[in-house]
Protein backbone atom coordinates (compact mmCIF):
# COMPACT_ATOMS: atom_id res chain seq x y z
CA UNK A 1 0.00 0.00 0.00
CA UNK A 2 2.57 2.85 1.00
CA UNK A 3 4.75 2.37 -2.34
CA UNK A 4 5.59 5.37 -2.96
CA UNK A 5 4.87 7.24 -0.27
CA UNK A 6 7.14 8.69 2.33
CA UNK A 7 7.22 6.08 5.31
CA UNK A 8 6.56 9.50 7.85
CA UNK A 9 4.40 12.41 7.61
CA UNK A 10 4.18 15.29 9.97
CA UNK A 11 1.68 17.75 10.46
CA UNK A 12 0.47 20.55 12.66
CA UNK A 13 -2.86 22.31 13.59
CA UNK A 14 -3.90 25.32 15.11
CA UNK A 15 -7.59 26.03 16.63
CA UNK A 16 -9.48 29.08 18.45
CA UNK A 17 -12.42 29.13 20.06
CA UNK A 18 -14.31 32.07 21.65
CA UNK A 19 -14.82 31.79 25.60
CA UNK A 20 -18.58 32.84 26.57
CA UNK A 21 -20.91 32.11 29.37
CA UNK A 22 -23.47 29.40 29.00
CA UNK A 23 -21.27 26.60 26.90
CA UNK A 24 -19.48 23.91 27.96
CA UNK A 25 -15.80 23.80 28.23
CA UNK A 26 -14.98 20.59 26.45
CA UNK A 27 -11.70 19.11 25.73
CA UNK A 28 -10.83 15.90 23.88
CA UNK A 29 -14.43 15.53 25.27
CA UNK A 30 -13.65 15.80 29.10
CA UNK A 31 -15.65 18.89 30.50
CA UNK A 32 -13.76 20.80 32.36
CA UNK A 33 -15.98 22.55 35.35
CA UNK A 34 -15.06 26.39 34.10
CA UNK A 35 -17.32 29.67 34.39
CA UNK A 36 -16.93 30.39 30.44
CA UNK A 37 -17.13 27.59 27.88
CA UNK A 38 -16.34 27.31 23.87
CA UNK A 39 -18.69 29.45 21.39
CA UNK A 40 -19.07 27.57 18.39
CA UNK A 41 -21.39 25.46 16.06
CA UNK A 42 -20.55 22.04 17.06
CA UNK A 43 -19.19 21.20 20.62
CA UNK A 44 -16.25 23.67 20.01
CA UNK A 45 -13.95 20.64 21.02
CA UNK A 46 -10.82 22.92 20.41
CA UNK A 47 -8.40 20.24 21.01
CA UNK A 48 -9.99 17.89 19.01
CA UNK A 49 -10.70 20.50 15.93
CA UNK A 50 -6.55 21.20 16.09
CA UNK A 51 -5.75 17.07 16.27
CA UNK A 52 -8.13 16.78 13.23
CA UNK A 53 -6.58 19.97 11.34
CA UNK A 54 -2.67 17.99 11.71
CA UNK A 55 -3.96 14.66 10.64
CA UNK A 56 -5.87 16.16 8.07
CA UNK A 57 -2.98 18.43 6.99
CA UNK A 58 0.19 15.35 7.44
CA UNK A 59 -1.80 13.76 4.42
CA UNK A 60 -2.15 17.21 2.76
CA UNK A 61 -5.88 16.88 2.73
CA UNK A 62 -7.06 20.44 3.39
CA UNK A 63 -8.67 22.26 6.40
CA UNK A 64 -11.19 20.64 8.88
CA UNK A 65 -13.61 23.34 7.60
CA UNK A 66 -13.35 22.00 3.87
CA UNK A 67 -14.59 18.47 5.38
CA UNK A 68 -16.98 19.33 7.96
CA UNK A 69 -18.58 23.07 6.89
CA UNK A 70 -20.98 23.84 9.24
CA UNK A 71 -23.43 24.50 6.62
CA UNK A 72 -23.78 20.52 5.38
CA UNK A 73 -26.40 18.52 6.95
CA UNK A 74 -24.14 15.41 7.27
CA UNK A 75 -22.22 17.02 10.03
CA UNK A 76 -25.01 18.74 11.82
CA UNK A 77 -24.95 18.34 15.30
CA UNK A 78 -21.61 15.82 14.56
CA UNK A 79 -19.58 16.04 17.89
CA UNK A 80 -15.72 16.45 17.27
CA UNK A 81 -15.02 13.31 17.57
CA UNK A 82 -16.53 12.06 14.81
CA UNK A 83 -14.44 14.61 12.88
CA UNK A 84 -11.35 13.30 14.23
CA UNK A 85 -12.53 9.90 13.43
CA UNK A 86 -13.20 10.73 10.13
CA UNK A 87 -9.53 12.67 9.37
CA UNK A 88 -8.06 9.24 10.79
CA UNK A 89 -10.75 7.22 8.58
CA UNK A 90 -9.16 9.21 5.55
CA UNK A 91 -5.62 8.64 6.33
CA UNK A 92 -6.09 5.07 6.58
CA UNK A 93 -7.64 5.14 3.56
CA UNK A 94 -4.45 6.28 2.09
CA UNK A 95 -2.45 3.36 4.14
CA UNK A 96 -1.33 5.78 7.06
CA UNK A 97 -1.56 5.78 10.99
CA UNK A 98 -0.99 8.06 13.49
CA UNK A 99 2.32 7.24 15.46
CA UNK A 100 2.03 10.21 18.27
CA UNK A 101 0.22 13.53 19.01
CA UNK A 102 1.81 16.64 20.54
CA UNK A 103 -0.97 18.84 21.62
CA UNK A 104 -0.90 22.17 23.85
CA UNK A 105 -3.82 23.86 25.36
CA UNK A 106 -3.76 27.17 25.43
CA UNK A 107 -6.17 29.16 28.45
CA UNK A 108 -5.99 31.49 30.92
CA UNK A 109 -8.28 29.93 33.41
CA UNK A 110 -9.38 27.52 34.58
CA UNK A 111 -5.65 25.82 35.41
CA UNK A 112 -6.48 22.22 33.61
CA UNK A 113 -3.56 20.92 35.56
CA UNK A 114 -5.74 18.47 37.37
CA UNK A 115 -7.34 17.64 34.28
CA UNK A 116 -4.24 16.36 31.85
CA UNK A 117 -4.63 12.70 32.90
CA UNK A 118 -8.78 12.90 31.75
CA UNK A 119 -7.90 14.75 28.70
CA UNK A 120 -4.67 12.09 27.64
CA UNK A 121 -6.55 9.19 28.50
CA UNK A 122 -9.77 10.58 26.16
CA UNK A 123 -8.01 11.79 22.93
CA UNK A 124 -5.73 8.52 23.52
CA UNK A 125 -8.84 6.57 23.44
CA UNK A 126 -9.95 9.03 20.33
CA UNK A 127 -7.10 8.48 18.44
CA UNK A 128 -6.42 4.66 19.31
CA UNK A 129 -2.98 4.99 20.80
CA UNK A 130 -1.28 4.07 23.82
CA UNK A 131 -0.84 6.91 26.53
CA UNK A 132 2.69 7.21 26.11
CA UNK A 133 2.15 8.59 22.81
CA UNK A 134 -0.44 10.91 23.33
CA UNK A 135 1.47 14.16 24.83
CA UNK A 136 -1.12 17.34 26.41
CA UNK A 137 0.60 20.27 27.38
CA UNK A 138 -0.90 23.27 29.03
CA UNK A 139 0.29 27.41 28.92
CA UNK A 140 -1.48 30.27 29.85
CA UNK A 141 -1.13 33.42 27.67
CA UNK A 142 0.60 35.15 30.20
CA UNK A 143 -2.45 37.69 30.87
CA UNK A 144 -1.66 39.23 27.25
CA UNK A 145 -3.80 38.81 24.01
CA UNK A 146 -6.75 37.13 23.89
CA UNK A 147 -6.11 34.43 25.30
CA UNK A 148 -4.12 36.04 28.39
CA UNK A 149 -7.28 38.32 28.43
CA UNK A 150 -9.56 35.29 28.93
CA UNK A 151 -11.45 35.99 25.51
CA UNK A 152 -10.92 32.31 23.81
CA UNK A 153 -8.75 29.16 24.16
CA UNK A 154 -6.59 27.97 21.71
CA UNK A 155 -5.08 24.65 20.65
CA UNK A 156 -2.39 23.39 18.75
CA UNK A 157 -1.58 19.67 17.85
CA UNK A 158 1.50 18.04 15.49
CA UNK A 159 1.07 14.55 14.44
CA UNK A 160 3.36 11.93 12.74
CA UNK A 161 1.73 9.31 10.20
CA UNK A 162 3.79 6.70 9.61
CA UNK A 163 2.73 4.21 6.27
CA UNK A 164 1.48 1.05 7.44
CA UNK A 165 3.50 -1.93 6.37
CA UNK A 166 2.09 -4.75 4.36
ZN1 LIG B 1 -12.71 24.56 16.24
Amino acid sequence: MAGSMPPLRIGQGWDTHRLVAGRPLILAGVQVPSEVGLSGHSDADVLFHAVTDAVLGALALGDIGMHFPDTAAEWKDAGSLQFLQHALDLAAQRGYALANVDATILLEKPKLKEFRTAIRQNLSRAVGLPLDCVSVKFKTGEKVGPVGEGLSCEAQAAVLMAASVE
